[in-house]
């Protein structure tokens, strides 16, 4: 089995999105003003993600972390470089060498709103050196309903690629902040130890679910959640289950693992539809 679990972990939980601009590129706010509205609604940090451009800005508010990053468009592909310091142009540059370089350069690649940028499974098959895709980006569902690229998720998942996958707000305005998040185990607010346990998986996504706790003993999955209607566990092809009580809320499931899921994601839902995801746990 490979799925490290951030409940096992020691460490605190820190609330935070990973794509967010600015007034530096497309965004409405400054970055002064970005950071106030995330910490005064309980984020932790937050990555400033404008498009093909630094924001060099530190958090002056403590108990707030702010983390450089870009995101860089090149066609159909918008790849977020993440904890990275230096810029460059992508003129020339594939896909794959752009991810290549955000890797050289100290950083970390996550593949951005693939449903709304037309971009298939396959052509994200055909990539490797990033961790992760967006399978919830707030704004492409404010703005176009096309905020949701799970299923892309699972077709790369069954195409065997070990990758994570993260709710986002890819905030511009007032109208898609304070959508999607993740809630990341680590030792402390820090910028190494938040993008080492990014980078290790040691999250869960969400819009609004908060995950208590997820355990896996006796080839049992054991996991509680803010009270909710509908549990998938999600697997290759036809294998996996939904936990469904004709709309009753509940907030505790087990799923005795079967041994021929492949890979098994949970994702909630709620009855105000708020989801929550677990990253796969691999058999
Ligand atoms: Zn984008
Ligand atoms: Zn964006």
């Amino acid at each position: 089995m490979k799925f490290n679990n951030p409940f096992t972990e020691q460490g605190k939980w820190f609330k935070g999105n990973i794509h967010t601009h600015t007034k530096n590129s497309d965004g409405m706010f400054s970055p002064d003003e970005i950071v106030k509205i995330y910490r005064e609604n309980s984020y932790d940090f937050l990555f400033l993600t404008d498009h093909n451009k630094i924001t060099e800005f530190k958090s002056k508010s403590k108990g707030f972390l702010t983390i450089n990053g870009i995101e860089f468009n090149k066609d159909s592909f918008h790849i977020l470089g993440l904890n990275i310091e230096q810029l460059f142009s992508t003129e020339n540059l594939y896909p794959q060498q752009i991810i290549n370089k955000i890797n050289e350069i100290g950083g970390f690649a996550v593949i951005c709103h693939p449903y709304w940028s037309a971009i298939t499974s396959k052509e994200i098959t055909f990539l490797s050196g990033f961790i992760g895709i967006e399978i919830f980006n707030n704004t492409c569902e404010k703005g176009k309903g096309k905020g949701y690229s799970t299923v892309h998720y699972d077709e790369v998942l069954q195409n065997g690629l070990n990758l994570f996958g993260f709710a986002v707000d890819d905030c511009h305005s007032k109208e898609d902040i304070l959508g999607g998040f993740i809630m990341v185990k680590a030792k402390s607010l820090d910028e190494k130890e938040i993008c080492n346990s990014i980078k290790n998986g040691l999250f869960y996504s969400s819009t609004g679910i908060i995950i208590k706790n997820l355990k896996i003993e006796d080839n049992t999955i054991k996991i509680s959640f803010s009270p909710s209607i509908i549990v998938d566990f999600i697997s290759y092809g036809p294998y996996g289950t939904r936990i469904y009580n004709k709309g009753k809320e509940f907030d505790y499931v087990e799923y005795k693992i079967k041994g021929n899921e492949k890979y098994i994601r949970i994702e909630i839902t709620d009855k105000e539809n708020k989801k929550g995801w677990t990253n796969p746990i691999f058999l």
